[in-house]
């Protein structure tokens, strides 16, 4: 059997894509603006289109409120075969903005498809991921029975808190799933891997006084400098130890924020100095012996001048290491070799992903594998070859014929 795509049609054997209406259907999704933004998120447009897609199909999809107006896809497609394992297909519906539309040469939320590319705020991240995941298993499921079951997760949030992820990991989503294939974009490269990610926040509380009279006071401020000094520290300490991943670089200690006093009171110590830190860790990097490092050395230094210190974790995201052994990744490895010729590239992920929580909350094993280019998401002119839209939803039935029947 040879897998085929061309442009109304992708199949292999049986298995049959109808890529026309694919395309169509990621066209309507790029129109709706569903974007992230605090107090303006609403996907509920998007999420309506999706069900309704799914009813049509006569899937009985489950619509879970995760916060107030936003709510979670998840669907079970029985096999109609044998009893089975189950594998997942995760997408976000949600968008970054579209930031100043006027630097954009198209609208972007027009949908407008140029030279075979589909643009719009959303078209690699994630909408074409998510219109091939829902083609792609309705492929399969057309093709006739098979064993197990594919479970489609389409979730909100993914831009801002995780909220969606967070939620369907509490709500039971996960369990008894055997893999999770993410379909974020990633530049036809199979990623088993992505950095882990700390944010936090340290504290350095001393006592106000007068610029003319510092005795009097405690000032935060030279402890905030040696505590900039001492992450630089921890960062060539980590380097050294862990090296650097093949497909995801370094791990970086780096200091985004730092607040102390204001110009106006340039006269004044401040009582209080506070500083943000973005940590991006590799596999390896044992996050809680590191965020107890620092509370140590931070403590350490504010002892130095009396200070009380805090150190406050904002976000902790591990980095996930799922083995290229897995059978969540060697199913795409095969499907993407049959359906393009050529065996794939490994590749990472920089940032994090829905997957992220579902390996740290429910320890499944992930891959991340989607339609549109690593780096287009976020940026202008944002799009995706809508060739790639049939040829992922083949890829994914593939994959999934392939995890479900393996002995
Ligand atoms: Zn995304």
């Amino acid at each position: 059997m040879t897998a085929k795509v061309s442009d109304d049609v992708s199949r292999d054997g049986e298995i049959e894509v109808d890529v026309a209406e694919a395309i169509d259907f990621a066209v309507g999704l790029v129109k709706i603006r569903s974007v992230d933004e605090p107090g303006v998120s609403d996907e509920s447009e998007a999420t309506a289109l999706v069900l309704e897609k799914m009813r049509e199909w006569g899937w009985s999809p489950e619509h879970i409120e995760v916060a107030a107006g936003r709510s979670n896809i998840i669907v079970d497609v029985p096999g109609g075969g044998p009893a089975g394992p189950i594998l997942a297909f995760e997408g976000h519906l949600d968008v970054v903005t579209d930031g100043d539309a006027s630097q954009w040469s198209v609208d972007p939320f027009g949908g407008a498809i140029v030279d075979g590319r589909l643009f719009g705020r959303g078209a690699a991240d994630m909408k074409a991921g998510v219109v091939s995941m829902l083609y792609g298993v309705r492929a399969l499921q057309l093709a006739g029975p098979f064993p197990g079951t594919v479970r489609i997760l389409a979730l909100v949030d993914e831009e801002g808190m995780m909220l969606g992820a967070k939620h369907a990991v509490q709500s039971g989503a996960l369990e008894g799933v055997a893999g999770v294939i993410i379909c974020e974009p990633e530049g036809d490269e199979v990623c088993p891997v992505s950095k882990g990610a700390v944010r936090l926040r340290i504290d350095l509380d001393g006592v106000m006084t007068h610029g003319a009279m510092p005795d009097q006071g405690r000032s935060p401020l030279p402890a905030l400098g040696r505590v900039l000094g001492v992450l630089g520290e921890i960062q060539r300490d980590l380097q050294e130890r862990h090296g650097t991943h093949p497909h995801l670089g370094t791990t970086y200690v780096t200091p985004t924020v730092v607040e102390a006093g204001t110009p106006p009171q340039m006269n004044t110590i401040p009582a209080r100095a506070s500083l943000w830190v973005d940590i991006r860790s590799i596999p390896g990097v044992d996050h809680d012996q590191l965020i107890e490092r620092i509370r140590t050395e931070v403590a350490a230094q504010g002892a130095v001048d009396g200070l009380d210190t805090t150190v406050s974790v904002i976000d902790n995201r591990p980095p996930v290491d799922t083995s290229i052994e897995d059978p969540v990744v060697t199913c795409l490895v095969s499907a993407h070799t049959s359906v393009t010729g050529a065996a794939p590239s490994f590749g990472g992920v920089p940032g994090t992903t829905d997957g992220t929580i579902f390996t740290r909350d429910a320890n499944v094993p992930t891959v991340v594998y989607g339609p549109g280019g690593k780096w287009i998401a976020h940026q202008v002119d944002e799009f995706v070859e809508v060739e790639a839209i049939g040829r992922y939803a083949l890829t994914y039935a593939l994959a999934a014929r392939e995890f479900l029947t393996r002995g």
